[in-house]
């Protein structure tokens, strides 16, 4: 089975939106064992929409066009897949209903235009809208599909999931369902999981090889996110496409420890919340070089209310000292840091302090180079005050040391919650 992506939007080709959306489908048709050979942009162009996707379509099974099903002029992708189908589109009741429901619900009269999007080409069948107002669309072409999935991220990925996916596996005539658990890493890196997972990787490879059900491991660097480790298992039932993944999850889980923070949505600061709800915990944080973002990232968790006190964003020296008690002298410091994450518990009267103090550039302070990060922790819960020291200057720009200081910092305190 062979499917193609065609992103439909001018400004994809003008820079002005980055085709996310691509390279999304593309791991999720990878996920899925379905190969996919070409990725294609187009401008909103009916004509050219119109050779892309017989281009596509005379190399492979399949093509998923995204974008360009919205409800203004420029919104051609229907129209192109009738003209590709030889077919006129016409007014779908249902879709028609809905969208007009969609509008009366949030109190609001629907445009006229937003009627076109309940036009579909004849004999094509809708994949029913959840999240926005247009539709998807499912056309076959003799023993050839063509799909279509509107252009914004949110809308496009809950509709290739739930729709394309599984359609493109059941046209590949393969009876099996797919099943994937991705699990976030930090601290380690890709070669350091190569050859902690490698040999494992290769068992499977030849598990594969000889035609026994077995899931495959592949890497996904995530920038400040980590690295994510997606498990993905292809088996003819639900049910054994989860056990296939739970009994390689068990292994990649003992082999990497703690450096797992969380499985599939969790990230790294809904792992710390749930940690320190469990152990009945709050948190004080104080914030130099971060300026906030620590806060706003714990403050992202439903349900922070219940472990977040508060995050004070001490920037001058003399905030540190008079706010927290910070002594005179060097502020990119150890004694600094725990000051800091003292004070931080003390003021925002929190179990676990934590705190970061850095040079974020662009020039060196208190002769410490750009990207020494000092994370102070305080708390009897974690083993009373202590301090690290991270070197992330050569890393990045002063955007990324102020990311990664973030993200340490959590994942510092994570590690203490362990016990590690
Ligand atoms: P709508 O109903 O919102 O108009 P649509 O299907 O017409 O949806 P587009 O108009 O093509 O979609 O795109 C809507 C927005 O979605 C774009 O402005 C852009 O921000 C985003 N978008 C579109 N295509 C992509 C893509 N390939 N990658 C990432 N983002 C995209
Ligand atoms: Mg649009």
């Amino acid at each position: 089975m062979r499917c193609e992506v065609l992103a439909v939007g001018t400004e994809l080709l003008l820079g002005q939106v980055v085709d996310t959306n691509s390279a999304w489908i593309g791991e999720q048709l990878a996920a899925a064992g379905i190969d996919s050979h070409h990725q294609t942009k187009v401008g909103d162009n009916q004509a050219r929409i119109v050779a892309c996707i017989r281009a596509a379509l005379a190399r492979s099974d399949a093509v998923v066009c995204c974008g360009g099903l919205g409800p203004t002029k420029d919104d051609i992708t229907r129209e192109a897949i009738a003209e590709v189908l030889g077919v006129p589109l016409e007014l779908d009741e249902e879709v028609a209903v809905r969208i007009e429901e969609m509008f009366s619900s949030r109190g609001r009269t629907m445009p006229v235009n937003n009627m076109r999007q309940a036009e579909v080409p004849k004999g094509a069948a809708v994949i029913p809208q959840v999240a926005g107002t247009a539709p998807g669309l499912i056309c076959r072409l003799g023993d050839r599909s063509i799909y279509a999935v509107p252009g914004v991220p949110h809308e496009m990925r809950e509709m290739v999931a739930r729709a394309v996916i599984p359609d493109l596996v059941a046209q590949s005539g393969q009876a099996a369902t797919i099943f994937s658990r991705t699990l976030r890493t930090w601290g380690l890196a890709e070669s350091a999981l190569d050859e902690l997972l490698g040999p494992h990787m290769a068992e499977l490879d030849r598990a594969h090889a000889d035609g026994q059900p077995a899931p495959t491991i592949a890497f996904l660097a995530s920038g400040i996110e980590g690295i994510k480790v997606r498990i993905t298992a292809k088996a003819p039932t639900q049910d054994e496409a989860e056990s296939l993944v739970a009994k390689v999850e068990a292994e990649v889980r003992a082999l990497l420890g703690p450096a797992i923070f969380g499985a599939d949505e969790v990230n790294m600061e809904a792992a710390v919340g749930a940690l320190l709800a469990s152990r009945g915990l709050s948190l004080g944080v104080a914030e130099s070089l971060t300026g906030g973002l620590v806060g706003s990232r714990l403050t992202v968790v439903p349900g922070a209310s219940e472990w977040f006190r508060g995050s004070l964003v001490v920037y001058a020296s003399a905030a540190k000292r008079s706010l927290l008690g910070v002594s005179e002298g060097p502020v990119v410091r150890e004694p600094a840091a725990i000051q800091m994450a003292v004070g931080a518990a003390r003021v925002l009267d929190a179990d676990v302090g934590l705190a970061l103090t850095g040079v974020a550039g662009p020039s060196e302070q208190d002769g410490e180079p750009i990207g020494t990060v000092w994370v102070g922790l305080a708390g009897d819960a974690i083993g009373g005050p202590s301090a690290h020291r991270f070197s992330i200057g050569s890393r990045g720009s002063r955007e990324q040391v102020r990311q990664i200081a973030t993200i340490s910092a959590l994942d510092l305190l994570r590690r203490r919650l362990l016990g590690d």
